[in-house]
């Protein structure tokens, strides 16, 4: 029998050495000595495999990285440095001077950043498309198109689109599907089963889920990483072993974690939405929400981020969020911790306001990640806030 999801995440393990050690130890190591001249020379020349110096491979980077190409149903995968750079090294590995790419326009701040304002410089083109306008997506490919990347759901709207539709058009266009799985996780969603060529992760967020340590990975075909482990190899966004072993430890805890997070997720929602300061509220496993079909046929479960819009704008936003006791004002999101944000005056407060309206940012959206905390106490904290910061 093929085992399940939270098996694989806790009994994948590399061999173990010689003392037979039940979890898999941190192997802090910048480099593993030869047994010979002549075996030093067969790992350089790539005859035989074996671990040589921690920027080309380790053993901690490696099962974290199986482990998460078995979570996501792929073929192979490589740990980074940190999401962006999973991303980055992605677009390095397989665009060259002439080519385009299409991405969504909701995407992560500085994803859109290299897309717009770097892969220029060497030549790569680019158009960005609103994720749930199906004419533009088609329209948008064009001879040289290589690359199509989106989320979903996406940030900060959590808008989603049809992945094995996407996929199919890719493929009819000769362009490879991309997917930043970082919102789902591949507890919720699975976008290699749904025709996706790629999925790239920050790992900082939902799949360590604990606020402590950044990283990424690709997960993909074995040729496709073997392309990306050569450019990571020799450009250096390596995973450190010690982050490595940390985020291979967070796996084991995903798939519990993410049922609490889109628990709590949920109930908030359905608070939110009773609630008459509250305009509307955005959550893919709200029957209110416009791709509640989508989500239901393509997610296990809805994620742990609620978005909705408060009454009073940008002034009431800020109010609101300068009225929370418990959750935490930071950037980040997929933490143990509950955390609020208010995109138009944080995350994406160097658009200009057409821009912002572009990507869905109305000035009173309220983004929530909901953790791990009691959700009494998560609804009571947003409660009392909103209370009190009526304007
Ligand atoms: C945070 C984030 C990233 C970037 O990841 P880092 O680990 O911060 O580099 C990419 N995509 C999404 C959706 C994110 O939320």
């Amino acid at each position: 029998m093929k085992r399940k999801f939270e098996t694989i995440a806790i009994r994948t393990q590399l061999e173990k050495s010689q003392y037979q050690e039940h979890s898999i130890p941190l192997y802090l190591t910048s480099s593993y000595a030869f047994q010979s001249a002549e075996e030093g020379a067969a790992l350089f020349s790539g005859v035989s495999d074996g671990y040589m110096y921690s920027r080309v491979s380790n053993p901690n980077s490696d099962d974290f990285a199986i482990k998460l190409a078995l979570l996501e149903g792929a073929e192979a995968g490589i740990a980074t440095a940190s999401g962006m750079s999973a991303i980055f090294s992605t677009f390095a590995a397989l665009l060259k001077s002439g080519d385009h790419i299409i991405a969504s326009k909701s995407i992560f701040g500085s994803s859109h950043h290299v897309i717009e304002n770097i892969l220029p410089d060497w030549g790569i083109e680019y158009s960005f498309v609103n994720i749930k306008d199906e004419a533009a997506w088609n329209k948008a490919f064009k001879q040289h198109t290589k690359l199509v990347f989106l989320e979903s759901p996406a940030n900060p709207t959590l808008d989603l689109i049809d992945m094995q539709w996407l996929a199919n058009l890719c493929h009819q266009n000769d362009a490879l599907l991309v997917v930043d799985n970082c919102f789902a996780t591949p507890y919720l969603q699975q976008p290699v089963s749904l025709g996706a060529d790629i999925v790239v992760h920050s790992a900082t967020k939902f799949l360590d889920g604990q606020g402590r340590v950044m990283g990424g990975a690709i997960l993909s075909s074995k040729k496709i990483i073997e392309k990306c482990h050569s450019f990571i190899q020799k450009s250096g966004p390596t995973l450190s072993p010690f982050n490595s072993w940390m985020l291979s430890k967070s796996l084991e805890t995903l798939a519990v974690r993410m049922d609490r997070h889109c628990d709590n997720a949920l109930a908030l929602a359905t608070y939110l939405e009773s609630h008459p300061e509250i305009e509307q509220v955005r959550y893919p496993f709200l029957p209110s929400f416009e791709q509640y079909e989508l989500a239901k046929r393509q997610m296990n479960k809805g994620g742990g981020l609620v978005s909705c819009i408060i009454k009073g704008g940008v002034e009431r936003g800020r109010k609101f969020l300068n009225s929370l006791e418990l959750h935490s004002l930071t950037a980040n999101l997929g933490d143990t911790r509950s955390i609020a944000t208010h995109p138009a005056s944080t995350t994406h407060s160097k658009l200009s306001s057409a821009q912002q309206e572009e990507v869905g940012i109305i000035p009173g959206l309220l983004r929530f990640s909901v953790g791990l905390e009691h959700i009494d106490d998560i609804i009571a904290d947003v409660e009392q806030a909103l209370t009190k910061s009526k304007l």
